[in-house]
């Protein structure tokens, strides 16, 4: 049995909401939106809810919404796309050094295989991002940006809109794509103020289920698709939609427009909680800096490899992650890159809250990090 989850940056548990409108769609709603009878309508009208719940959150218009499996299909879209539609020509691309792997290595195979230089923005020797760092890398070469919004392993909190309002201003050709993963339905983001042509969400990070995503894509910028066939998502992404995935992310969402910033209160309260309850027991040393967002915080509990202490922890009902559940256990570098030795980052725990979290699972960690130190040393 979970007793304190707090991997919520891995996924997050589907609220009341989200499977009341799945369960809502598999057993009445079940019909295929493209059919012309009422149960097709009836499945067009969950979709079309869904997606004007989630314009409504970006501050978009529905038709710049397109569903898709998860955020790396949509990130996958939005590079793949832009290389080729805008690519022949330009041939540079910037982003960060410490993105997700879904841009990393979709950069990697746009590099390998048509010739793209891909330049990858470090912070500074204080661990921080400037938006000068991204914009003097910019010129008239550049096709893209690409950068996330929170960082996945520390909550580190890149300043995208500054930099993608100035690069329009500059350099209006270049295509803005935003990871917004972990910051969506966290930090009030909307499409236009960012300046991003394409933003990626994922439905399983707020809520919703798992292998449901979406893309932002803005009025006017060319699209192209990575899948083939029917008309669905107006012929740019075909395959019959997953309306109940769809219409639990609708839902999802739904709830979470309300109350965003009580909600980031309260998760700040709890991160603050831990930080001091972590930094009474000497030893522990936090990697997330005081400005990230409190939805992760990253530790380093000195010479315990991570995966040691996260079976410790799990054996008391306790769930965090070492670092990325992406990478499960290799090092994605992220860590060092903000300041970590290679040491310390073998030693790393993520631990990820959602607003279901209470004092008592922080007061549980702290504990059970502190008898955990203490045993596992001594043995
Ligand atoms: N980007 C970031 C920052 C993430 O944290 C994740 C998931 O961990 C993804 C992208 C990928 O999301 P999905 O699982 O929907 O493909």
């Amino acid at each position: 049995m979970i007793t304190h989850y707090l991997d919520n940056a891995a996924t997050t548990k589907p609220s009341a909401a989200a499977v009341d409108a799945m369960m809502r769609c598999f057993s009445e709603h079940y019909g295929n939106p493209s059919s012309l009878h009422m149960a097709g309508l009836q499945a067009q009208q969950e979709t079309d809810h869904a997606r004007a719940v989630i314009a409504a959150a970006l501050g978009c218009d529905t038709r710049e919404i397109l569903f898709t499996s998860c955020a790396t299909e949509s990130t996958n879209m939005a590079l793949r796309s832009t290389a080729a539609a805008y690519g022949r020509r330009r041939k540079k691309i910037v982003t960060s050094a410490v993105e997700h792997a879904s841009v990393k290595n979709t950069l990697d195979f746009l590099s390998v295989n048509y010739d793209f230089e891909i330049v990858r923005v470090k912070p500074d020797e204080t661990c921080t991002y400037k938006a000068s760092d991204f914009f003097n890398e910019c010129d008239d070469d550049t096709v893209m940006i690409s950068m996330m919004m929170v960082n996945n392993e520390t909550g580190h909190v890149l300043p995208v809109r500054e930099v993608f309002s100035m690069i329009k201003r500059k350099f209006p050709h270049i295509i803005t794509h935003c990871d917004a993963v972990q910051a969506f339905m966290k930090y009030p983001i909307k499409a236009n103020a960012l300046c991003a042509d394409f933003i990626s969400i994922s439905g399983h990070k707020v809520h919703a289920a798992k292998g449901i995503g979406a893309l932002y894509v803005k009025k006017g910028t060319k699209l192209r698709p990575l899948i083939f066939g029917g008309k669905q998502e107006r012929g740019l992404r075909a395959g019959t939609e997953s309306v109940p995935l769809i219409a639990g992310f609708g839902a999802a969402v739904e709830t979470l427009s309300s109350d965003m910033d009580k909600r980031f209160e309260y998760v700040k309260s709890l991160n603050i909680s831990l930080r001091e309850k972590l930094m009474e027991q000497g030893s522990i040393r936090i990697l997330s800096p005081a400005d990230a967002s409190p939805y992760v915080l990253s530790i380093i509990v000195p010479s315990i490899r991570s995966e040691i202490m996260l079976h410790y922890l799990e054996a008391k009902g306790i769930y965090v992650s070492s670092g990325s559940a992406c990478s499960k256990g290799a090092g994605s570098g992220v860590p060092e890159i903000f300041g970590a030795t290679s040491k310390e980052a073998d030693s790393i725990l993520r631990i990820s809250f959602s607003a279901e979290n209470t004092e008592q699972d922080i007061a549980a960690l702290a504990e059970a990090v502190a008898a955990g130190q203490r045993e596992i040393m001594h043995n």
